[in-house]
């Protein structure tokens, strides 16, 4: 990395490839939440967020586009600011806030609307020009903050690729890097924000990119091959039946449609946040391979050994408990 100029000003960088400790992964962390780090909006975390939210949309060579990027910042914010009003800045609107207000008025949309009601239209004009605004300066920007460690990227190229090292590193320490973030975050925002509108704000920051309507899997689900209960058996209707994270939502902070599945609404509530028995994984594994045959949207970037990897990482942060159904109607 050139010193000379601010990670910001970067058009394009190449990580340090060099074998460096998980102290010194560790070290480039905390450098970015210290004081140190220049920080006049929430971007950095932000942009953070956008990074471990996608980290399992990754192609084989650790890359993420910045369309995908984007569209994940672009939907935490829209949130933040209007569905929270949470300001990002202390004395000005930022870029970002009037680039939302502006689609808010270009749309005709109701206050604090959640970006899962737009449409699709929407959210591609809306997550572009977030796009096109934002790359100039954070992806940089925490390029620098994490010396050289993180990513190598390309802004005219819009990709960015994760430094292989740092990605073994933060799907092993994921949920401890990602409260860090949350609580740098928070304190951050409680700083330029009035008191009444930072109750419940790590919920809020946490839940910034959560998606209830699931509806869209749901069918897919059904029309392709499932009208029985992923972990019971039982069968269900379209009326009476659950979308559920596989790997749970808590955990992998993304809609994928080869981690969905569909259950009772009794095994979804008593699985909750847990991870299922390792046979469903194997079953899991054999219902994606299917899917990849008929090559649903979504399963570009599946990788039969990401996921059982996912399932272990899962594990090492903390997901412990392991359930399974009571009774089992019949084999899957
Ligand atoms: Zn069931």
């Amino acid at each position: 990395m050139d010193k000379s100029i601010a990670g910001y000003e970067l058009k394009c960088a190449t990580y340090r490839a060099e074998h460096v400790s998980e102290d010194e992964l560790w070290s480039a962390f905390a450098h970015l939440f210290s004081s140190q780090t220049r920080m006049v909006s929430s971007y950095k975390y932000g942009f953070l967020k956008s990074i471990i939210d996608n980290l399992y949309n990754v192609d084989e060579h650790l890359t993420l586009t910045f369309d995908q990027l984007f569209s994940k910042f672009g939907e935490i914010y829209w949130n933040l600011i209007l569905k929270y009003e949470l300001r990002q800045q202390a004395k000005r609107e930022t870029y970002l806030e009037q680039i939302i207000r502006n689609a808010v008025a270009k749309y005709h949309l109701p206050d604090g609307i959640p970006y899962e009601s737009l449409s699709a239209e929407m959210m591609i004009d809306i997550s572009h020009q977030i796009k096109m605004k934002c790359k100039t300066n954070v992806v940089g920007a925490l390029y620098g903050d994490t010396k050289g460690l993180f990513y190598s990227f390309d802004k005219r190229g819009e990709w960015l690729q994760i430094n292989p090292q740092m990605y073994e590193f933060i799907c092993k320490h994921k949920v401890t890097i990602e409260k860090l973030n949350y609580y740098e975050w928070a304190k951050f925002l409680e700083s330029v924000n009035d008191d009444s509108v930072v109750n419940h704000l790590l919920s809020k920051i946490d839940e910034s990119a959560k998606r209830n309507n699931l509806s869209y899997y749901r069918d897919i689900l059904f029309q392709e091959f499932e009208n029985r209960c992923f972990y019971c058996g039982k069968r269900v209707t379209k009326a009476h039946v659950d979308v559920d994270h596989f790997i749970p939502w808590s955990f992998i902070k993304d809609d994928n449609i080869w981690n969905f599945v569909l259950a009772c609404p009794e095994c979804n509530r008593r699985k909750s946040d847990k991870l299922a028995d390792p046979k469903y994984l194997d079953n899991l594994i054999v219902r994606n391979t299917n899917l990849e045959t008929e090559s649903y949207k979504g399963m570009e970037n599946y990788r039969r050994d990401r996921l059982l990897k996912i399932y272990s990482w899962a594990r090492k942060n903390g997901y412990n408990e392991i359930w399974m159904p009571k009774k089992k109607v019949e084999e899957y």
